[in-house]
C-alpha cells in the first residue's frame, strides 16, 4: 500500500498521500494544514484516557472501562415528545445494544445517534469504552465509545485496534468550525501509516545531553501515545523544538547584529564621564558598577551592543545610561534617548540638564570645555523650537537628544549617533531596532540599550528580547525607604477609605505629595479612553476582567474622582489631573507644578506609570486596584518612596474578600519583589499574551511550550542555539535545522520575534 504514495516525508502533500479529499480542502483553509509536516505539529490539545480491558462478568459500577464483545440485540426507541415520563428532555431516541461475551451480557445505550442502529448490527463484533453505570439495576455504559473489530480474517488489523483502543490515551485535537475530530483523526491514521522514518535535524549529541527523545518517536507519539510516559517524553521533545526554533531565530541576530561594524567608543581619562563620576553625589552601588563595566566593554568594541537593562524601579537604571551615554559623547559621538511619551521626554530632558548641571550647558558662557548640550525633540513642539532642536542635532552640537520615537523619524538628522537608549519601552521590537541602523554613521548601527522596569520573567526575556543580553540590577541604591502596601477594601470596609483620605492630608501635612491613580479618564459610557490604547500589551489588566468585581459600575475616572475629592475630602488641597487626552504643553505644565511642588496632589491614570521621578510624592492611592495588572501595580508604586521618607501605596478596592482579584492584590500587599510578581502575572494571564495574538486552531508560535512552566527547556534551547550558531554559523553542518524552526514557529511566530 505505502508503495503507491512513494517515499511519505514531512514535505509531502497531504493530497498526495491518500487523505481524504474532502477533507483536504478543510485541513487546508481552517487551519493551514497542507504538509504531512503541518498536520503532525498540529498538536491534540488533550488527551482522554479509555478504561482498561475488562472481561464483562468483572465490571465494576462508576469504573472506566473496555469491553471486547458480540452484539447482540439492537432495539431503537422513540421517545413520544408528548410523553413526561422521557428520560431527559431532548432526547429523541434510545439506541440499545446489548453485546455479550457468551457468558455475561451488558447493555449499552445511545442517545439521538440516528445512525447508530445502522452501523452495530447483531453478530458484530467490536470495542466499547465508557464509564460503568447502573441503570434500573443493570450495568450499563451510556454512550460509549466504540470501534468495530473485524473478527477472524484480519487479525492483526484487530490487534492494532485492541492495543491503541484499550487503555489508550484518545488525543482530542483543537477544533474550529468546519472540522471534527474524525476528520483529523482519520488523516493522522492515513499519515502514521505511511510516513517513512523522520530525519532528526537536531544533533544527537544534544538530544543525548537532554534526554531527549528523536523526532520520529516523538511526532508518532504525541498523537498515538500508548503510555503517559511515551506522551510525556513526545511533549518535552516537541517543547523543545520550539523552544530551539525560537533560540535559534534569536542567536543568528544576535550573531547577525554583532557581525555590523561599529565605532568603539573607548572610555577616556578625562573627559565628560570622568567629569561627571568625580561630580557624582553618589557613590554607584556595586550592581551599577559591574553593569556599568560591562557597558563600557561592549562600547568600546568595533560591534555594535544590543543589550538589556532591567532593573526595579528605582534601581538607578538612569544613571548607568547617562554614564554609557557620556562614554559616547567623550568619543565625538551624540546619544539618542528614547521615552515612550512625551511627558517621560521632556522630564528625562529636564532631569538630564539638573544632574549634568554646567556638564550639559556646552557652548553656554562659564560652562566647562567638555560640556555638551541636551536637545528636547517632541512633536507639539512650535515649529521654531523644533527648527533649533534639528540644527543642533544636525550640527553635533547636542551631544544627548531627548525625545520619542518620532526622533528617529525622517527629517531628523544626527552628526555622529552613536548611542541609542530606549527607556521603558516594551514594545521596541527588532524592527524599530533595524530602523535605527540607517541613523548610524555610514549607515551602520548604532550601540543600543533598552531599559525596563517591568520585571520580567527570564523566559519571556529571554524570548520577547532574547535577541539581547541582558544586564539586571538587582538591588536598590541605600537608604532608598521602603514601601509599604495596604490594600483598602472600600466596598466591605468603608470607614477605611475615609481613613485613606484623612491619611492623604497627613501626607501633605509633612510637605509631601500624593498621587491618585484612576484606571480611566473620563465617564463616557461605551468609549475607550486613550490611555486604555496607550497602555502597553504587557501591562493590560486583561487577566482582571474576568472577575472584574461589578460589571454595572464602569471604571472609576479622573473627571469623576478629582471632582468628588475637590467638593469633599481633599477640598482644602490643591489638586491637579493628568492624564493622556490632555494636550502635551498642559501635560508637561502639570508635571513640571508637581515637580515644583505647587500641586499637592495629582489625579491620573497611568500616565505616571513610567519613569516619573518625584522624589518628594510619598503617597500612592489606586482606584478600583483590581482593574491593573499586578505588574502594572508594582510599576505604579514604584512612583512613591523615591526619596527619603517612606511611601505608602494603597489599592481601594471593592472586589469581595475572597474573589480572585483580591487574591492577586493580596499579592502585590505581600511583595515587594517585583519578579515574583512577574512571575505571578504571566501565570495568570493567557501566554497568548505574551506572544502577540494566537487564535485557536491556527498555528502560533507555541503550542506545547509554556513560558511559565518550561523554564529549564527555554534555558537548555538558549544555551544550545548558541552552541550551534558558534560551531556552525550557516548551519552547513545541520541542514534541517533552520527548516524545523521555520515549520516549527511559522511565518507568526518569525514576525512575532521580528516585531518584538
Ligand atoms: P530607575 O531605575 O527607576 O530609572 P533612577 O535612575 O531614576 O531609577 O534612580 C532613582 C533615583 O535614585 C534617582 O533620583 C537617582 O538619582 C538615584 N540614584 C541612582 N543611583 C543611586 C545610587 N547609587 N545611590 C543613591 N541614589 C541613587
Ligand atoms: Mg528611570
Amino acid at each position: 500500500m505505502a508503495e503507491r504514495y512513494g517515499d511519505v516525508g514531512l514535505d509531502s502533500p497531504l493530497r498526495d498521500v491518500g487523505v481524504n479529499p474532502k477533507h483536504l480542502k478543510a485541513l487546508d483553509e481552517k487551519i493551514g494544514v497542507r504538509t504531512v509536516g503541518d498536520l503532525l505539529r498540529y498538536y491534540p490539545r488533550k488527551y482522554n484516557e479509555r478504561g482498561k480491558l475488562t472481561e464483562l462478568g468483572k465490571l465494576q459500577v462508576g469504573e472506566k472501562a473496555t469491553v471486547w464483545a458480540r452484539i447482540t440485540d439492537v432495539k431503537e426507541n422513540q421517545i413520544n415528545r408528548f410523553s413526561h415520563r422521557g428520560p431527559k428532555s431532548g432526547v429523541k431516541l434510545i439506541t440499545k445494544v446489548v453485546i455479550s461475551d457468551g457468558r455475561h451480557r451488558l447493555s449499552c445505550a445511545f442517545f439521538n445517534q440516528w445512525h447508530i442502529a445502522k452501523v452495530l448490527k447483531v453478530g458484530m463484533e467490536a470495542m466499547f469504552a465508557g464509564t460503568v453505570k447502573e441503570f434500573r439495576g443493570e450495568m450499563q455504559l451510556s454512550s460509549p465509545q466504540w470501534a468495530k473489530l473485524s473478527g477472524e480474517g484480519e487479525a492483526e488489523e484487530d490487534i492494532e485496534i485492541l492495543e491503541s483502543f484499550a487503555g489508550g490515551i484518545i488525543p482530542i485535537y483543537p477544533l474550529v468550525e468546519g472540522l471534527s475530530q474524525p476528520m483529523i483523526q482519520g488523516a493522522i491514521k492515513v499519515v502514521l501509516k505511511l510516513l517513512g522514518e523522520i530525519d532528526d535535524p537536531v544533533p544527537t549529541e544534544i538530544l543525548a545531553a537532554q534526554g531527549m527523545t528523536d523526532l520520529d518517536s516523538a511526532l508518532r507519539d504525541i498523537h498515538r501515545p500508548r503510555s503517559s510516559k511515551e506522551l510525556q517524553a513526545a511533549q518535552r521533545r516537541l517543547k523543545y523544538d520550539e523552544a530551539l526554533a525560537i533560540q535559534l531565530v534569536l542567536a543568528r541576530r544576535r550573531e547577525q547584529a554583532r557581525s555590523f561594524p561599529a565605532e568603539p567608543c573607548p572610555r577616556v581619562p578625562d573627559g565628560l564621564l570622568a567629569a561627571f563620576d568625580a561630580a557624582l553625589p553618589f557613590t554607584l552601588t556595586p550592581g551599577q558598577q559591574a553593569v556599568g563595566e560591562q557597558i563600557a566593554l561592549d562600547l568600546s568594541t568595533i560591534h555594535p551592543m544590543n543589550r538589556l537593562l532591567q532593573g526595579e524601579v528605582g534601581s538607578g537604571k538612569t544613571v548607568v545610561a547617562l554614564r554609557a551615554m557620556l562614554q559616547v559623547i567623550d568619543s565625538g559621538r551624540q546619544a539618542v534617548l528614547l521615552a515612550p511619551t512625551e511627558v517621560l521626554a521632556a522630564q528625562h530632558a529636564r532631569s538630564l540638564r539638573t544632574v549634568l548641571g554646567p556638564l550639559g550647558e556646552g557652548g553656554e558662557l562659564g560652562a566647562p570645555p567638555e560640556a555638551t548640550r541636551i536637545s528636547l525633540l517632541t512633536g507639539s513642539m512650535t515649529a521654531s523650537a523644533r527648527k533649533e532642536a534639528l540644527l543642533t542635532i544636525a550640527s553635533g552640537q547636542a551631544g544627548i537628544a531627548v525625545g520619542t520615537h518620532a526622533l528617529l523619524s525622517d527629517g531628523v538628522f544626527f552628526a555622529e549617533l552613536g548611542l541609542v537608549v530606549v527607556d521603558e519601552q516594551h514594545r521596541f521590537g527588532v524592527e524599530q531596532r533595524d530602523a535605527l541602523r540607517s541613523k548610524g554613521p555610514d549607515g551602520n548601527p548604532p550601540h543600543v540599550l533598552v531599559m525596563t522596569a517591568t520585571p520580567i520573567p527570564r523566559t519571556v526575556a529571554m524570548t520577547v528580547y532574547g535577541d539581547l543580553e541582558t544586564s539586571t540590577l538587582s538591588e536598590l541604591p541605600k537608604g532608598r525607604s521602603p514601601i509599604s502596601t495596604t490594600v483598602v477594601p472600600a466596598g466591605e470596609k468603608p470607614a477605611w477609605l475615609d481613613r485613606a483620605w484623612q491619611r492623604v492630608h497627613e501626607e501633605v501635612g509633612k510637605g509631601h505629595q500624593v498621587y491618585i491613580v484612576c484606571p480611566k479618564i473620563a465617564d463616557e459610557p461605551g468609549k475607550r479612553s486613550s490611555e486604555d490604547d496607550a497602555d502597553s500589551e504587557w501591562d493590560a489588566p486583561d487577566d482582571g476582567g474576568a472577575d472584574s468585581v461589578d460589571e454595572k459600575r464602569p471604571p472609576l475616572s479622573v473627571e469623576h474622582v478629582a471632582t468628588l475629592l475637590a467638593e469633599g475630602p481633599l477640598a482644602d488641597l490643591r489638586l491637579a489631573t493628568l492624564h493622556g487626552r490632555m494636550v502635551p504643553a498642559d501635560k508637561d505644565e502639570t508635571m513640571r507644578r508637581f515637580a515644583a511642588g505647587e500641586i499637592d496632589v495629582l489625579v491620573s491614570t497611568t500616565v505616571i506609570e513610567v519613569g516619573v521621578d518625584v522624589a518628594n510624592a510619598t503617597m500612592m492611592v489606586i482606584m478600583d486596584a483590581e482593574r491593573f495588572g499586578l505588574s502594572q501595580l508594582h510599576q505604579l508604586r514604584g512612583r512613591v518612596g523615591r526619596g527619603s521618607a517612606p511611601g505608602i501605596c494603597l489599592l481601594v478596592t471593592e472586589a469581595p474578600g475572597g474573589s480572585p482579584s483580591r487574591m492577586r492584590l493580596a499579592a502585590v500587599e505581600a511583595t515587594t519583589d517585583g519578579f515574583e510578581l512577574a512571575d505571578r502575572d504571566l501565570e495568570l494571564r493567557k501566554e497568548g499574551n505574551v506572544l502577540g495574538t494566537s487564535q485557536a486552531g491556527t498555528a502560533s508560535a507555541l503550542r506545547q511550550l509554556s513560558l511559565t512552566t518550561d523554564r529549564d527547556i527555554v534555558e537548555a534551547a538558549r544555551h544550545d542555539a548558541q552552541d550551534l550558531v558558534d560551531s556552525d554559523p550557516g548551519f552547513g553542518k545541520f541542514p534541517g535545522l533552520l527548516a524545523m524552526a521555520e515549520s516549527v514557529i511559522g511565518d507568526e511566530g518569525q514576525e512575532f520575534l521580528t516585531k518584538g
